[in-house]
């Protein structure tokens, strides 16, 4: 599969890329009519059924980033479809699919998925980071959610599979505390030298994302920071992550209790001949927080 690029827009001799934007918005207005979709099984999660991007002005208008020409685009949004409907075939993406408690909307990126506040809401315009941050560190806020459908699955350098359905996982993890509140990405010096994640939001993005990998048979990713894959069938413990993951694991479920407890209990009912791994369900059994020695 080869990557789909575009052209650098260029514009005519002292034209200003607020000329280019604003010749170019005019000029594709009148021939992209953006729709947004529902994702089934969500009140919440949507797309357009356009490559646009999420400023206010240009939502129904303007495919893809700045400097680009919005030309049609062959990775959207079919493939993300048949991504959203591998995620949806498992019961753990099943409930993070359903469990964004505002609107998420999944944008095309060409390069590493990401999760962010969204800054772009209708009532705000663009560009309140800072107050997006604070709110989702807060009460939550809409979330975004960028990723590339149509990135060709590969082992990275540390052995791990990298494929579409396993990262829109891991970002709807985010999306969930973004819209739920409670999330604080910035790096905790003392959380990466403990569990090798820049910081438990990024800790509990793993855990969840391994449940997934674990019930879609991938191999599971061994930390956050160095990457690195699990031995075939084996389950994450103290010894093959290096890491307190117990620690990581009862945090991540009190987290989620109390940030999105009906999130919690759904992934607390997978039963382990669907996804052994599940934390969730452990601690629900045992109701004591795992020892990390295991
Ligand atoms: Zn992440």
């Amino acid at each position: 599969m080869s990557e789909y690029t575009f052209c650098e827009a260029s514009g005519a001799e002292g034209e200003t890329q607020a000329d280019i934007e604003r010749r170019r918005a005019s000029y594709y207005s009148a021939l992209v009519t953006a729709r947004r979709i529902t994702v089934p099984g969500s009140r919440h999660l949507q797309y357009w059924d356009t490559c646009v991007q999420p400023s206010t002005r240009f939502a129904a208008t303007m495919p893809i980033g700045e400097n680009m020409h919005p030309e049609p685009l062959p990775g959207w949004p079919a493939p993300l479809a048949r991504v959203l409907r591998r995620v949806a075939s498992s019961a753990v993406g099943r409930a993070l699919i359903r469990h964004p408690r505002r609107r998420t909307t999944i944008y095309y990126r060409n390069d590493t998925p990401e999760s962010e506040p969204d800054h772009h809401t209708d009532e705000r315009g663009p560009g309140h980071r800072q107050a997006a941050l604070a709110e989702a560190a807060g009460q939550g806020c809409r979330a975004l959610v960028w990723l590339n459908p149509a990135a060709p699955p590969h082992h990275d350098a540390t052995g791990l599979l990298r494929v579409p359905d396993v990262s829109l996982v891991h970002e709807l993890v985010h999306a969930i505390s973004i819209t739920h509140g409670g999330f604080r990405p910035a790096r905790v010096d003392a959380v990466a030298a403990r569990f090798h994640a820049p910081s438990l939001e990024e800790g509990r993005a793993v855990v969840i994302e391994n449940m997934y990998r674990d019930e879609s048979r991938y191999l599971l990713r061994r930390e956050y920071l160095d990457g690195g894959a699990i031995a075939y069938g084996a389950t994450p413990t103290s010894r093959n992550t290096g890491t307190p993951i117990g620690e990581l694991e009862a945090d991540t479920v009190r987290h989620f209790r109390l940030r999105a407890p009906g999130l919690a209990s759904e992934l607390e009912r997978i039963p382990a001949h669907v996804c052994r791994y599940n934390p969730f369900r452990d601690l629900h059994v045992h109701r004591s927080p795992l020892r990390s020695a295991r």
